[in-house]
């Protein structure tokens, strides 16, 4: 199953992906459910309290994805029966792709932690970064720099160097304390596709003092979706293949295999930190970011009016346009 966030006249709510371009209001249809089900004539009331509109509270609920399965499973039993599209549609629970605005499946987690230096290739190709690590590291990157799959990301004035990462996005499900590795991917809800901006230029300057925030963080820095997939429909997620373009031009081209340290590794590790439901942590990224030219090669540092696609294999693409930042 892949849940979604989407906006319809300004308002978020959370959605389920029921086929390519059909996108049902999780709220909506299960008060139906438990009306139309269960005979329960508050359904519609009970459905606002359990099913939140934001992505982050609604994992923190206990049984909210059981509730999610349900209703899909309702929802599409609908489909196959005479006028149910129809049904569904007059009841505001069905909508097609193009009448919403996807959002970040996850908009605001309350912790977004970005592996950096985990992919052998990346190490190397970063003159910066001189040795693999012998343990995991990461930065705390700021919730609200999350965009949705189609937003456009603003050129900051403040740099030159504008860079891309195509990373996975690994969105914790059950609260994760000091977990086992053999057990870490039982805390994981579902995965979506992540794009780690970066103003290289910034953070070569934030890194002389050795603490790094700007860099990483201007408005629109982290693009990701487009769904969050749950786990049950990922066979193996350390074996997906990754993919960026600038302007339709493989950038990057690897596989999560490459990772030094691995998604269970990731989770058993920072769980020391106590992680929560739609916390998220990042892979990091392969090579071939802009970083990496070497001297002599044409530069790939982004600019305005170029079209970013990042890709994971059976996750999702993200479209990010670069624009011009505006005043203010
Ligand atoms: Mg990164």
């Amino acid at each position: 199953m892949r849940l979604l966030t989407f906006t319809l006249k300004g308002e978020a709510r959370i959605g389920v992906l029921l086929e390519p371009d059909k996108i049902i209001d999780l709220r909506r249809a299960y008060g139906w459910y438990l009306l139309e089900v269960q005979g329960n004539p508050i359904g519609e009331e009970i459905a606002s309290i359990l099913i939140p509109n934001d992505m982050t509270s609604f994992l923190n609920c206990n049984g909210s994805l059981d509730v999610a399965r349900k209703t899909a499973d309702f929802v599409a039993d609908r489909l196959c029966v005479k006028d149910g599209t129809a049904a569904l549609r007059e009841r505001g629970v069905l909508f097609l792709k193009n009448e919403i605005h996807l959002k970040a499946p996850v908009p605001r987690p309350g912790a977004l932690i970005c592996a950096g230096k985990n992919f052998s290739d990346h190490v190397q190709e970063m003159s910066a970064i001189r040795n693999r690590p012998a343990y995991p590291v990461a930065f705390p990157k700021m919730p609200d720099t999350i965009i949705g799959p189609e937003d456009d990301i603003p050129y900051p004035k403040e740099t030159e160097k504008l860079d891309y990462e195509v990373e996975l996005a690994v969105v914790i499900g059950k609260p994760c304390h000091n977990v086992r590795e053999e057990d870490a991917l039982d805390y994981i809800a579902g995965y979506a596709t992540f794009n780690d901006i970066s103003a290289r230029d910034v953070i070569r300057q934030e890194n002389q003092t050795g603490i790094l925030l700007m860099g990483k963080d201007f408005p629109g820095f982290s693009p990701m979706g487009p769904y969050l997939v749950l786990k049950e429909e990922v066979t193996d997620p350390q074996n997906l293949k990754l993919e960026l373009r600038v302007n339709g031009e493989i950038r990057q081209n690897s596989n999560l295999s490459y990772m030094i340290f691995n998604i269970a590794q990731l989770v058993a590790y920072w769980s020391q930190l106590k992680l929560r439901p739609g916390d998220i942590l990042t892979t990091g990224t392969p090579k071939g970011v802009a970083a990496g030219r070497k001297e002599g090669e044409s530069p790939w540092w982004l600019k305005p009016g170029d079209i970013v696609e990042a890709e994971v294999e059976g996750i999702g693409c993200l479209r990010n346009r670069i624009i011009e930042e505006s005043g203010g």
